[in-house]
């Protein structure tokens, strides 16, 4: 082993850490004490203002200055009695995590020069202009408008981070148009609300609200911070260009749910107890599939609320990794040839009356509606599997999707046999039939017993990129870095549009002199059979499903870059247009930040990998094939040739494989070079990330094969990258 990696590999062994505890302190003691929430508000603000600032949040109702004022002075005295000296706008733009510019709160009194006080006004709460020329917004901001404003996003609490007050915002353009991801997921937001709301009334008609919520699964790899610092790929690119498997990683299945290495336990600890203050109900902690894999999750929550608690712990958890000298691993595949990391985004709608649509109601009524919505969200993703591919695709999960253990990069939906059963004996029932009458009727179609049925519905599907998990759906296809935002965004837009169709369909039918529940029901057989291609319950990881979903006239796109365009194409452009969620402009803006973002990955990687092919494998590799040379050499003068020849069998063999493939890596990191240069004179972002898809990243792969050969081969004590066993098992 190399010096340097030695001593990195030692200094991390030794950092144990024992878990914090504090016996008689009970999270709810705690919990949400760095929120300005509900609770903080009734002490901060008069009544008048918390009832005005209420209807604001849930009425949608707009929000006046005096109001803004009032709400502004409250917060102000909450974030300043705890030590707050600062004040932020917490947007996020088009790159990855949140942005923030501090102002302190201070002013002159007078002149300048005169006293300083506090000041904090509602302007100063509800809008800010951050100079944002330089964030992403796809050509939509040119430098003469490069104004770009933030505003105050009422209903996602305002919290203090240390000695700044954080307020969500969203963030636009001077033109109005989304440069974020928080206003178009606001949108589409309203847009499920009135859509759904307006098809509960067929079913009751108190129901005021539907709710979309959002519960995600966050994993996660740590490494030692020591051992991180010693590969410039980890530390530029997030992930591993080089590094051959360990002999053992994960193939024994040993650290699923296995117990938690104390040192990562104190971390977990440590990040729980800020996530609490932060009240996020965090729940969950295990260990797992690969070595050194983690994941969180929380109880689900409302949407808007749930993106922004991601968002947060993800910065927290880079930060308290610091803290027990770890270095956290968002990307979504670190490591070659072990499970990469997701985000499960596990999604329902409920109404403001507190039924669960997606979740199978005690009443054959209530199950009706089940069966409405669960079709309906059918519909809108068969209809939409390509889009809703693009919502989740970049260049870091196109590595994930499709290898171990992750969904394929198809989308399709398991419903699991309960509720499938019920969908195929309704799509078989003649419409006469399945006009109910009577629970009885029900019963022979399965939808009266569902509950009960459901309750033992343990087959869980793994392999399913969409499943359907007993009172909502679980989106496995998003990657662990990503804003749920954009996942979140699109589904929440297709079953709004969806929806609205079926709304109309079923209006007219009964306008024609249908009964509602014989229209309900007539189009609902007609939208399964539509919808049957998207019905997968099969293994989704096997090569026979890409053949059967090609078939299907499933979206089966690979390419990154043809992927994203998803979004543009005539009918997402429509679908996105008629409930106001994206403009055709913002769409095509986005876009242009999706092409530029991901050929400015390959290029970052492409470069350290040339960097570590020339600064550390070849001349490591000429340096140990230099001291087998020598060795033949000196066999040379001591033994007489036959015997020389022998005896130097097996350092010659090495010689040349280096050699061998030595000249391998070479050529091919030049031939990626000069398929870069060509790559990068192409000025269209789209055709050059199709370039950079089509014809840079495949020598990656290439590169990587010879390299990792060589690992296997090269003495340790001259390899200087930590390799997968050092990296990858924490004690
Ligand atoms: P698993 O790993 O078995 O899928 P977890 O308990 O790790 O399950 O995570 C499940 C997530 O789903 C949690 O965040 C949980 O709160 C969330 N969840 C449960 N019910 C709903 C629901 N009706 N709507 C949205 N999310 C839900
Ligand atoms: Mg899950």
């Amino acid at each position: 082993m190399s010096s340097l990696r030695f001593k990195a590999v030692e200094e991390a062994f030794k950092k144990k850490a024992v878990a914090v505890s504090a016996p008689g302190l009970l999270t709810s003691d705690y919990y949400g004490s760095n929120v300005f929430n509900k609770e903080q508000m009734s002490k901060y603000l008069s009544k008048e203002t918390l009832g005005e600032l209420t209807d604001v949040i849930e009425k949608g109702e707009t929000l006046n200055r005096d109001l803004a004022n009032h709400v502004a002075a409250g917060m102000k005295m909450w974030a300043i009695e705890r030590g707050a000296t600062h004040y932020t706008h917490w947007f996020q733009p088009l790159t990855e995590g949140t942005a923030e510019k501090h102002d302190s709160f201070i002013e002159y009194t007078g002149a300048p020069g005169s006293p300083i006080i506090e000041e904090f006004s509602g302007k100063l709460l509800a809008q800010a202009e951050p100079d944002a020329s330089s964030f992403p917004s796809g050509g939509i901001r040119n430098t003469f408008e490069a104004r770009g404003y933030t505003a105050w996003d009422p209903s996602s609490p305002a919290f203090l981070v240390d000695d700044t007050l954080c307020i969500p915002t969203v963030f636009i353009s001077y033109t109005g148009e989304a440069l974020d991801y928080k206003t178009p997921l606001l949108k589409s937001l309203n847009a499920v609300d009135k859509a759904a709301t307006e098809v509960c009334h067929y079913f009751d008609p108190s129901v005021k609200k539907v709710f979309s919520y959002l519960g995600w699964e966050q994993e996660y790899f740590l490494v030692d911070d020591g051992l991180y610092a010693t590969r410039p790929d980890l530390v530029l690119t997030g992930r591993t260009l080089l590094g051959h498997e360990s002999a053992k990683n994960q193939q024994l299945e040993d650290h699923y749910f296995g117990s938690i290495p104390t040192r990562v336990q104190a971390y977990m600890k440590d990040l729980e107890f800020e996530g609490y203050k932060y009240g996020i109900p965090l729940k969950t902690r295990h260990n797992e599939v690969a070595p050194n894999q983690f994941e969180l999750a929380p109880i689900f929550g409302e949407t808007n609320l749930s993106v922004d608690q991601n968002l947060l712990i993800m910065s927290l958890m880079k930060k308290i990794a610091r803290r027990h000298n770890f270095r956290l691993l968002l990307h979504e595949k670190p490591f070659a040839g072990i499970n990469g990391s997701g985000k499960h985004n596990n999604w329902s709608l409920g109404t403001d009356t507190g039924v669960g649509l997606l979740t199978p109601g005690k009443s054959p009524e209530e199950n009706l509606q089940f069966i409405t919505f669960v079709v309906n969200i059918l519909l809108a993703v068969y209809k939409n599997n390509a889009l809703l591919k693009a919502s989740i695709m970049t260049a870091q999960n196109a590595h994930r999707l499709g290898a171990n253990e992750a969904p394929p990069a198809i989308i399709s939906v398991f419903l699991g046999t309960q509720v499938s059963s019920v969908l195929d004996k309704l799509e078989k029932s003649a419409a006469e039939e399945a006009i109910v009458i009577g629970a009885k009727q029900r019963m022979k179609l399965g939808i009266a017993k569902l509950p009960e049925v459901l309750l033992d519905n343990t087959d869980r599907n793994r392999t399913s990129p969409f499943a359907f998990t007993g009172n909502r759906f679980e989106f496995r296809a998003v990657g662990s870095s990503a804003n749920c935002s954009s996942a979140m965004i699109t589904l929440n837009a297709i079953v709004a549009a969806q929806l609205v169709e079926f709304k109309k369909t079923v209006d007219a039918k009964i306008a024609a002199g249908s009964s509602k529940e014989k229209a309900i029901f007539d189009v609902l057989k007609e939208y399964i059979s539509q919808s049957k291609p998207i019905r997968f319950d099969g293994n989704g990881y096997s090569d026979e499903w890409k053949i059967e979903a090609e078939k299907r006239g499933l979206d089966c796109e690979t390419s990154v870059p043809l992927i994203i365009e998803a979004y543009t194409s005539p009918e997402s452009v429509k679908l996105f247009e008629s409930i106001g969620v994206f403009t055709e402009r913002e769409l095509h803006a986005r876009n242009e930040v999706k092409w530029e973002t991901y050929t400015k990955k390959i290029q970052i990687e492409a470069r350290v990998l040339g960097d570590l092919i020339m600064n550390h494998i070849i001349p490591i590799a000429t340096k140990y094939q230099s001291a087998l040379l020598d060795n033949v050499y000196k066999i040379y003068q001591v033994y007489d040739k036959e015997k020389a020849a022998k005896l130097s069998a097996h350092d010659t063999g090495i010689i040349e494989e280096i050699s061998d493939r030595i000249s391998i890596i070479k050529s091919k990191t030049e031939a990626l070079v000069e398929a870069r240069k060509i790559a990068n004179k192409i000025e269209d972002e789209k055709e050059k990330a199709i370039e950079y898809h089509d014809k840079v990243v495949h020598y990656f792969d290439e590169i990587r094969y010879n390299v990792d050969k060589l690992e296997l081969i090269i003495d340790d004590e001259l390899w200087t990258l930590p390799k997968y066993r050092e990296l990858l098992f924490i004690r």
